[in-house]
């Protein structure tokens, strides 16, 4: 053996250890555009995605859908939007999911760490009081590149603490983050957008997930 070792015996040694660590430590992503290298969360990525597609079935067709198409949306792309699963899935594909409650390997997390969007406060101080999850991004309008962090959403404060967990309230938080990806409508513009099929705001943003619970049958005008 050499003195100095092959690169590809040292990535092997590096690697191997990643691997059988999973989400406690991030893997090197890179972004659609190839130009920056995000920190993936495979883990809550991977849940996130998997409680989409479940709020996804049996959606084309649905109430929702037939909202969510009447807008006639301009995607924050520039694209029209048609209010499909298919379209809504492949959204979700480019954002990434963190689990932010405190304990958790995000929680002392950047914004900068997470998105690059120059911002040094830490992800668990940007929490409101019981807020779910938000979404950050950066970039230009059209290029926006998100991610999504989560808090309450988990339905217990921390990695180790175990509650009862609302499936169906994880699956429409999930769907709520999407339609602001989509859109890059924030909650004022959505309530008025959807106020005609229903949606009312006595509460705060959860308005919005509880009437995507709903399948957006909300209350009749
Ligand atoms: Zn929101």
């Amino acid at each position: 053996m050499t003195s100095r070792p092959s690169a590809s015996f040292c990535s092997t040694l590096v690697l191997i250890p990643l691997l059988l660590i999973g989400a406690a430590y991030p893997v090197l992503a890179q972004d659609l555009n190839g130009k920056i290298q995000y920190y993936l969360e495979s883990q809550t990525t991977s849940m996130a995605r998997r409680l989409l597609d479940q709020r996804l079935m049996s959606f084309d067709g649905s109430k929702c859908a037939l909202a969510f198409r009447a807008q006639r949306w301009l995607k924050r792309d520039g694209g029209m939007f048609n209010g499909t699963a298919s379209e809504i899935r492949n959204e979700a594909l480019k954002v990434r999911f963190y689990d932010c409650r405190q304990g958790s390997a995000y929680a002392n997390w950047t914004l900068d760490q997470i998105i690059h969007n120059g911002e040094t406060i830490r992800a668990s101080e940007t929490r409101q009081y019981g807020e779910t999850a938000r979404r950050i991004w950066r970039g230009p309008l059209g290029a926006r590149t998100s991610a999504v962090l989560l808090w309450d959403f988990f339905g217990a404060p921390g990695p180790n603490d175990t509650w009862n967990v609302d499936i169906e309230g994880q699956q429409n938080t999930i769907l709520h983050e999407i339609v602001h990806v989509i859109s890059d409508w924030d909650h004022e513009i959505i309530f008025n957008r959807f106020y005609s099929y229903g949606l009312r705001h006595p509460d705060g943003s959860s308005d919005f997930t509880d009437w995507l619970r709903s399948k957006c049958q909300g209350v009749s005008n």
